[in-house]
């Protein structure tokens, strides 16, 4: 392949520099792995793609694991071969500085009364992270705004220190309004979600991967 192609696509739109392990969305635009990483972890819960808008929500979803495009990244590697060794170790020391947990949001159940015009449903929504560490969630998150449907009184709960739960009874299923606000230092927007009441068996839940980016303040100069 001429080196004259490579070149009109050797950047990546976000950091203008060469592709480093280049990354195509479904909309076929292509970007380097972390710098699309970065941009899921800075960006609200709707996710759109820098250059043509379309809808990339779906890179959230932990299922969808960003994969690299072996060809590019081994022709870039032969092509640019000084220059793409640079860009290894500079994202490499970005990459140190990413902390990734993983959230899971969902619901207990027990049903408390059979009776077919009475029937009581116990529940209770949580949002924690996999290792289960209340210090550690609490360390990231500063508070979760609930909203649940309007029968319930108070509709809008505001959870304020770990353990992130709620318990209630009720009759029905209904979809939580789950906003999730981090501490200032992360730099974060709030994380918006919903979540879905599960009363089958004893509930269920969904994980998501969330990523936070070490401000300059805690990185260790040696
Ligand atoms: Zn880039
Ligand atoms: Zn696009």
């Amino acid at each position: 392949m001429s080196v004259n192609v490579l070149d009109t696509y050797r950047d990546c739109p976000f950091c203008l520099k060469l592709l480093y392990e280049p990354v195509s969305t479904l909309c076929g635009h292509t970007f380097c792995l972390l710098c699309l990483e970065r941009f899921i972890i800075a960006s609200d819960s709707i996710l759109k793609c820098p250059i043509c808008r379309e809808d990339l929500t779906y890179l959230r979803s932990t299922s969808n694991h960003l994969k690299t495009n072996t060809i590019l990244h081994n022709l870039f590697r032969q092509e640019y071969e000084k220059e793409y060794e640079m860009r290894r170790n500079e994202l490499e020391s970005i990459r140190k500085n990413i902390i990734k947990k993983r959230l899971i949001i969902g619901n207990t159940h027990q049903l408390l009364s059979c009776d077919y015009n009475h029937k009581q449903h116990e529940w209770t929504l949580f949002i924690r992270f996999d290792n289960d560490d209340q210090n550690d969630i609490g360390q990231y998150i500063k508070q979760i705004q609930i909203n649940l449907h309007p029968t319930f009184t108070p509709s809008q709960i505001i959870l304020d220190k770990p353990p992130f739960r709620l318990t209630r009874i009720g009759w029905g299923v209904f979809t939580v309004h789950i906003s999730i606000e981090f501490h200032a230092k992360w730099n974060k927007s709030d994380l918006v979600t919903n979540w879905f009441l599960s009363f089958t068996n004893t509930g269920n839940h969904k994980v998501m991967e969330i990523g936070f980016q070490k401000s300059t303040d805690d990185i260790t100069i040696n």
